[in-house]
């Protein structure tokens, strides 16, 4: 039986530990199929969804986390997002991007870009952003993230992001880690959960050969008392609607939306989701119509002051 989409909330009072261990094997394989990813563009694109994933699980209730990797490197960009309710989505510049099997540690670096920058911006809610940036770490997001953490939250952490491919290339399982100290309490206390991972499969090999996120939770704290806060699911899910590429639209200029009615249509894609909204003649001319009663009404209001 495959593990449902999950991350566990972990607390270690005694330690003064904090973790998160969470499977995001349906939710990348989703990403993959909505992006038609080739093996290397869907396992780099699975790493960023995890790193969004488990980013999320360290949110309060109606934030949101937005994680971007701009490189030099041939996949280009990568975005994922998550919110504090365990929906997670993302796209990649390059999701075609051809790669010969294997695919290892080696060249995941090569296509993913050596030079680059990693940006993380946190919706605190009410309209407060935190934006905090790095450069990238061995063409790695895994490294990457640890020193976004490091530099720009200065919080010692200790996080795995793994992805592993079945032999045709196809996204077997994905998954990830991610322990922290509470706060005063000495870093040293993540050398004693290295130690266990170093014993242990990836995330993604031990969820691939069937261990449930528990049993992977129990490994990683070997020796430590914890406890299991919460259980929450994970799944990809995009907040695009019809109503905002129809907002969308409405901010384009007269004349570009008058080109768009003399097309017949216009087409909005999502990045995130690939869904698409079709807008024909009729309805471009009636959102014409609000865009010119909306300025005439602006122009009212300007003279009035
Ligand atoms: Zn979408």
């Amino acid at each position: 039986m495959t593990m449902n989409d999950t991350i566990l909330r972990l607390y270690a009072k005694g330690a003064g530990l904090r973790g998160l261990v969470c499977c995001t094997t349906g939710l990348a394989q989703e990403a993959a199929r909505r992006h038609e990813a080739t093996p290397m563009a869907a396992a780099l694109l699975a790493e960023g969804l995890t790193a969004a994933a488990l980013l999320g699980g360290l949110l309060k209730v109606q934030q949101r986390v937005a994680l971007k990797i701009e490189t030099d490197g041939p996949l280009g960009k990568l975005v994922a997002e998550a919110d504090a309710y365990g929906r997670v989505r993302g796209y990649v510049a390059e999701p075609g991007l051809a790669w010969p099997l294997p695919i290892d540690r080696e060249s995941r670096a090569n296509a993913l870009g050596r030079e680059g920058l990693l940006t993380v911006v946190t919706d605190l809610g009410l309209r407060d952003l935190h934006h905090g940036a790095v450069t990238l770490q061995q063409g790695a997001i895994e490294a990457s993230l640890l020193h976004y953490f490091h530099k720009s939250e200065q919080t010692p952490t200790l996080a795995r992001l793994d992805a592993a491919l079945d032999d045709q290339g196809a996204l077997a399982a994905a998954g990830g880690l991610l322990f922290q100290p509470l706060p005063g309490v000495d870093a040293a206390i993540l050398t004693r959960v290295a130690d266990n991972l170093a014993a242990m499969p990836s995330t993604a090999a031990a969820l691939a050969a069937g261990q449930t996120l528990q049993q992977i939770a129990a490994q990683a704290l070997e020796g430590i008392p914890y406890t299991v806060l919460e259980e929450q699911p994970l799944a990809f899910a995009c907040s695009c609607s019809r109503q905002r590429s129809r907002q969308a639209l409405k901010v384009l200029s007269e004349d570009d939306l008058l080109a768009l009615i003399v097309e017949g249509e216009a087409v909005i894609d999502c990045h995130f989701c690939h869904q698409r909204y079709i807008f024909d003649r009729e309805e471009l001319a009636a959102i014409l119509d609000e865009v010119e009663s909306d300025a005439l009404a602006t122009m009212f209001e300007e003279s009035d002051t």
